[in-house]
């Protein structure tokens, strides 16, 4: 499948999702599963934040192995969530990756509370999140903003940084996106409308 179209599918699914009019249950049985023991071909990677709120294969109404999912606190990525979305790339066919972000998003609310009061501490392990947020959180500072609108503003730089860290720091996945065979994608999610909102493509 070439990316615009698993982009498209994946949008799609969102919009049924939406609509309430679901068809995952059709791919997520024990034939389905029987098929799919030999091996893999999600469609797409979805890197996303753990929130529970926010699950992947819910959201964009996907079946068994139709969706390759990373997801952590603040939809971040490290050495091992970069490994992972290369193997999906390079290992299963996989030609797109969604970066996804949503709004009141608590590792952003983390992140801003942090930028108020950088004196708080509550682990070094959670602080590692927060550090990891701070450019987003710095770069959408507006006098007067109140945290809400900072929190989700926070979020949505966020998401576009990460999707612009992917390709600075994977060569395999920039010769990918070079070559036309491999897109990223970044979205938003909403959690009142359950809509996905395009942020951008490609990102430089
Ligand atoms: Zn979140």
């Amino acid at each position: 499948m070439r990316p615009r179209e698993a982009l498209e599918r994946l949008m799609q699914g969102n919009s049924r999702y939406v609509e309430g009019n679901l068809t995952h249950r059709d791919r997520v049985h024990a034939g389905r599963r029987a098929e799919l023991a030999a091996g893999q071909a999600p469609f797409a990677t979805v890197l996303g934040c753990a929130d529970s709120r926010t699950s992947p294969a819910h959201i964009f109404d996907a079946g068994l192995g139709e969706l390759f999912v990373c997801r952590n606190a603040g939809n971040l990525v490290d050495e091992v969530t970069l490994g992972s979305i290369e193997y999906a790339a390079s290992h299963t066919g996989c030609t797109l990756l969604m970066v996804m972000g949503h709004n009141r998003c608590g590792a952003a609310g983390a992140a801003v509370a942090a930028a108020r009061d950088p004196g708080a501490f509550e682990s070094h392990n959670i602080d590692d999140i927060v550090r990891r947020m701070l450019p987003a959180v710095l770069a959408t500072r507006r006098e007067g903003a109140g945290d809400p609108e900072w929190i989700d503003a926070t979020a949505r730089q966020n998401v576009l940084l990460v999707a612009r860290q992917v390709v600075q720091r994977s060569s395999l996945l920039q010769d990918m996106v070079e070559a036309g065979d491999f897109m990223i994608a970044s979205g938003f999610y909403d959690l009142e409308t359950g809509r996905v909102e395009l942020l951008a493509s490609d990102p430089p």
